[in-house]
């Protein structure tokens, strides 16, 4: 009997699992809010509803062994009931606990002697001038859950802006120091039922207004700054006990200095190179493990590669075939295509990837610079 694999959410990120779940033998059913969402064409069945409706996602557990998440902004007080129930969610619930609320999420990093920017939690009863003088402007201003993609992270230049947005919003915030970083770094992880833990090699990202426009990997820092992010990892889902693959992003300063950013328990944008360049990918290594497998290697086997995002630069129905024909054109390239019925400025349309041959620091801003020009309008 193949093991039946359900997963709240039904993105591009539960789509890209349908080629090792095939390869696996794992079937997949999607808890996802619309039958235009890409993974309800690459899943066996497919339940509407939203990722937050807990009964939903008791009938979800009804017709599968595991349940995982492509998509964390779940209720986790009323699926803890079904936990209790019995339904196995991997990572479990106790893993994702501290990490739903960036605030909370920090606290957690702090507490672990992880390296994390300085930041505190707005309070309503007490003076915003007198909570944030100790960070100096600019400050960056965070909704404390349901974040993503910039979507409730303002970079915010002086106090006159602070106060007006946080008086606007009716958002929980948490407040940090602004990290002028040089690079922004990003690693994925994955850890077995067993304890195993394998580690991606690090990558760099670039994102502009928050949302990331390219990857390149393998990112080129020291290899004591690699130990150090590895070891990162390696503190971090050995303390959860988690279960499953985990994106990590982080600062890397001028001073040469490691700050964590942010956890994504789930698959990640900056791990989506290795469904082309790595022996096993992100999402056959997540699925690896939430179904207790042995893990796959991580190993690049092409010298580097850069990932470069198809972001929605307009309000359209169309699907961009002939970009989409010269992107495939270039050489040793591979486009991978949502399927998204609409594009929206910003919005995730699908991602291309470049292999490399010799080390990339020779033309890979060429290549970006060339998708970059045959996606977006000039
Ligand atoms: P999201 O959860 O929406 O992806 P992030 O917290 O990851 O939001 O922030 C998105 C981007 O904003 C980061 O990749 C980085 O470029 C910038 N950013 C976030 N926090 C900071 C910070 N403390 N200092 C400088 N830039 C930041």
């Amino acid at each position: 009997m193949s093991m039946k694999l359900g997963i709240i959410g039904g993105g591009q990120l539960a789509w890209m699992m349908k080629d090792a779940a095939d390869k696996l033998g794992v079937e997949l059913i999607v808890q996802t809010p619309s039958p235009n969402d890409p993974a309800v064409s690459i899943a066996q069945h497919s339940i509407f509803a939203a990722v937050d409706d807990a009964a939903a996602t008791e009938i979800l557990a009804t017709k599968c062994n595991i349940v995982t998440f492509e998509n964390e902004f779940v209720n986790l007080a009323a699926l803890s009931l079904l936990e209790e129930q019995g339904v196995c969610f991997r990572p479990q619930l106790a893993a994702l606990a501290p990490l739903l609320d960036k605030y909370e999420q920090r606290c957690y990093l702090r507490d672990l002697g992880l390296p994390v920017p300085q930041f505190l939690a707005l309070s309503g009863e007490k003076k915003l001038e007198s909570q944030i003088e100790n960070l100096g402007f600019p400050v960056v201003l965070k909704a404390r859950r349901h974040g993503y993609d910039g979507q409730g992270t303002f970079i915010i230049p002086d106090f006159a802006t602070l106060s007006k947005i946080v008086n606007q919003t009716h958002s929980q915030f948490l407040v940090e120091e602004f990290v002028p970083f040089t690079k922004e770094l990003a690693i994925i992880a994955a850890r077995s039922v067993n304890g195993e833990i394998v580690i991606y090699p690090a990558v760099e990202t670039l994102q502009k207004e928050q949302v990331c426009r390219w990857v390149i990997a393998p990112a080129q820092i020291t290899q004591e700054q690699s130990l150090q992010i590895e070891a990162i990892a390696h503190k971090l889902l050995t303390s959860l006990q988690y279960i499953g693959v985990c994106g990590i992003e982080l600062f890397l300063t001028a001073e040469g200095k490691i700050l964590i950013n942010e956890i994504a328990p789930r698959t990640h944008n900056s791990g989506h190179f290795s469904l082309d360049a790595c022996e096993t990918s992100q999402f056959e290594q997540h699925l690896r493990a939430v179904c207790g497998l042995p893990l796959g290697n991580t190993r690049l086997h092409c010298a580097s590669a850069v990932m470069v995002n198809l972001l929605g630069y307009e309000n359209s129905h169309c699907d961009y075939q002939k970009q989409r024909q010269q992107l495939a054109n270039i050489p040793q390239a591979t486009v991978h295509w949502y399927g998204k019925t609409e594009a929206r400025p910003g919005r995730k349309l699908g991602h291309i990837t470049v292999l490399l041959d010799q080390d990339h620091t020779n033309g890979v801003e060429d290549i970006i610079h060339k998708i970059e020009s045959i996606w977006y309008p000039q």
